[in-house]
């Protein structure tokens, strides 16, 4: 029953869009599911929903992320899989100009220090085990020139695609597979936050969707089960494009 059946795996930002579709996704395909969230509410939720463990984290926090994952390991015996999919895409991260020291920090941080983080903790699992999946969450925006003026979320997610390259090809050879999942703009409460804030932006960036429309976190999580499943046995450092066409056109 289902690709991933019996692997233990790892969802952060559970509670919401993508990472709570993978959480659905990932328990239809047989996986014991981890679901990690700062928001204990709406990952309480999810997890509760698959018959899955919760666990309360701020991805950004070392001591956190380093329990969570030691934790893990400790209940389940192994670690299979790490989607680190946590992220923010604040409104008021816009223009160069206007994007101040601290915002740009908190989107790196958020962003790709808990990239960093995750994989740095779950890395020495994977290695006793000799295998295991990570898929870190990126984005379109970071393949593309123009593709928003958010520049420390660009610049974020261009962190997350370099750093996933990297160890990609450092773990090659001991059956740990890193890749990294570029989603399009997806219907979501990040996206759809944002583009409250600014509904122009909406419009603007709907145009330059080949496929005319915003995708679903459940097309999102299609692909990391397949990223996560044996099925992508022969992948690693690559950048999967999942985005109805836009870095395309
Ligand atoms: P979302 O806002 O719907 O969900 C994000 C979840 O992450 C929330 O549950 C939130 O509580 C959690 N979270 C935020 N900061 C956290 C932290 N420090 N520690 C732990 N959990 C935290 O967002 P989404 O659209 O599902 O985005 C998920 C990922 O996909 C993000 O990395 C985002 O940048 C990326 N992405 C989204 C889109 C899109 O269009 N929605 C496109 C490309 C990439």
């Amino acid at each position: 029953q289902g690709r991933l059946r019996d692997r233990v795996a790892v969802v952060t930002g559970a509670g919401s869009g993508i990472g709570l579709a993978t959480v659905r996704r990932f328990a239809a395909e047989g996986a014991r599911v981890v679901c990690v969230d700062v928001d204990a509410e709406t990952g309480g939720r999810a997890a509760e929903e698959v018959g899955g463990e919760f666990v309360a984290a701020d991805v950004a926090d070392e001591t956190a992320v380093r329990e969570l994952f030691d934790g893990v390991a400790q209940r389940y015996g192994r670690v299979d899989v790490a989607f680190n999919n946590a992220g923010i895409s604040p409104p008021e991260d816009d223009s160069i100009l206007s994007t101040g020291l601290d915002a740009w920090e908190r989107v790196l941080r958020v962003n790709t220090t808990s990239v960093y983080l995750c994989c740095k903790y779950v890395l020495p699992h994977m290695r006793r085990q000799g295998s295991g999946s990570i898929i870190n969450t990126a984005s379109f925006v970071a393949l593309m020139g123009a593709a928003t003026s958010q520049i420390a979320y660009t610049a974020s997610k261009g962190g997350v695609l370099a750093l996933t390259r990297e160890l990609g090809v450092q773990f090659a050879r001991e059956g740990i597979r890193v890749n990294a999942l570029c989603p399009g703009p997806i219907a979501t409460p990040l996206l759809t936050e944002l583009f409250a804030a600014d509904p122009e932006r909406a419009a603007r960036r709907l145009v330059h969707v080949p496929m005319g429309r915003f995708g679903r976190p459940a097309e999102i999580a299609a692909a990391v089960a397949f990223l996560a499943s044996d099925d992508s046995s022969f992948m690693t450092a690559a950048q999967f494009v999942v985005d109805g066409g836009i870095t395309g056109a």
